[in-house]
């Protein structure tokens, strides 16, 4: 099929881009990115860019996704069992982590698009995966801690709430700031209260629009 192929170029392009991770490479290569896009925008499905998908939000560029998906992997250094999206969105980003990951969590503040990216998981047969309608600012505070954490939605401060609900050794990666965003990896020390953080490259993301963000 030609979208096979196209994935394949992509691929090929977001390795040029330093995207090592094989496993998250071979995700990209076998998800459907256009089942997340509206008709009239799906075949512009694998071309590395960020496409809208309503209400003002975006599905983020393939390489972000790869990138953001390697580094929590990477710093968790071993198999990942519960994390947790912040921002399902058009549930790609979603996707992409079930099939690396044991059970992810993802939690939408706009219903509609919670209500498309739902039936999108069902029709790829996705079982490891659990929707929630809230302000994932708070995070998940009923199914953490969590051994992961991302957010594909930038808020201005690294939400204290999503750091307590890292579990010992747990990893948040996450972008932050307003009109200047970087990417944020947040590692809990062990099982005790310290955090460590790392700024990563500059990014773009939507606002994280949450009771958080004081
Ligand atoms: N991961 C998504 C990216 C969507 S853009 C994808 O692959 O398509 C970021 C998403 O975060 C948007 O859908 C937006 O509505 C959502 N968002 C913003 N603030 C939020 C909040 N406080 N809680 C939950 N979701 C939020």
């Amino acid at each position: 099929m030609t979208s096979l192929r196209t994935r394949e170029r992509l691929v090929q392009r977001l390795m040029e881009q330093g995207v090592s991770d094989l496993k998250v490479l071979d995700v990209i290569r076998n998800t459907p990115r256009h089942l997340f896009l509206d008709e009239a925008l799906s075949h512009r499905a694998y071309e590395d860019s960020a496409l809208p998908i309503g209400f003002g939000q975006t599905l983020s560029q393939p390489y972000i996704v790869a990138r953001m998906t390697e580094v929590l992997l990477g710093a968790a250094g071993g198999s990942l069992k519960r994390v947790l999206e912040v921002g399902t969105g058009s549930g790609y980003q979603t996707t992409v982590l079930a099939q690396l990951v044991e059970q992810v969590y993802s939690v939408e503040r706009i219903k509609p698009l919670q209500d498309k990216a739902r039936q999108r998981l069902r029709q790829l047969g996705l079982r490891n995966v659990v929707l929630s309608h809230a302000d994932g600012g708070f995070g998940w505070p009923d199914k953490g801690p969590f051994d992961g954490i991302l957010s594909t939605a930038a808020p201005r401060f690294v939400p204290e709430e999503l750091k307590q609900q890292l579990a010992p050794n747990g990893v948040l990666v996450i972008p932050v700031g307003d009109r200047e965003q970087s990417l944020h990896l947040v590692l809990r020390v062990g099982e005790t209260d310290e955090f460590v953080t790392k700024v990563l490259e500059p990014v773009r993301f939507v606002p994280l629009l949450s009771g958080t963000a004081r």
